[in-house]
């Protein structure tokens, strides 16, 4: 039995048990890379890249997260996340005036909560660099 991956957010299960080779997990620090056969564990989640080695062929699949869980178990890999969007599906221009609105918010200072600002920043950020993914940059 290879690996396999469940992404759900609360409104949209993205993949279901979808067979892989590897999954690569933002977490605090770095990153993680997760075989079949991983010693169990529960790990946050940042804001970041997922990237999924597929069971077959070379093509990786990359998705943006924001922060969440994942629960690993020697065959599967389980991700609960607030949002979760493939390189294809991101909406580019969204993610230009979000990350617009939190510069702006961050440079003027209008916004105390300096706090969501950056995490809306981050957000941004993410999804504009998992978007290149897609163009194939
Ligand atoms: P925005 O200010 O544009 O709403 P946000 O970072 O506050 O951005 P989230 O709260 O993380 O948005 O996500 C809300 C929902 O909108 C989620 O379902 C997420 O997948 C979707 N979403 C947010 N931004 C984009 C985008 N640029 N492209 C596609 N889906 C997006």
């Amino acid at each position: 039995m290879p690996l396999n991956v469940t992404i759900l957010t609360p409104g949209r299960c993205l993949l279901k048990e979808t067979p892989c080779r590897q999954v690569e997990l933002p977490v605090a620090g770095g990153r993680i890379g997760v075989l079949e056969n991983h010693t169990p564990l529960v790990t946050p989640l940042e804001v970041g890249e997922i990237r999924i080695l597929p069971a077959e062929g070379e093509t990786v699949q990359y998705l943006a997260i924001s922060s969440g869980m994942a629960e690993v178990t020697p065959e599967r890999v389980l991700i609960t996340v607030h949002a979760a969007e493939s390189a294809e599906e991101i909406d580019v221009a969204r993610a230009q005036a979000a990350r617009e609105r939190a510069e702006k918010r961050l440079r003027e200072r209008a916004n105390l909560d300096i706090d969501r600002a950056e995490l809306a920043m981050a957000r941004a950020a993410n999804r504009l660099r998992v978007a290149r993914r897609s163009s194939g940059l």
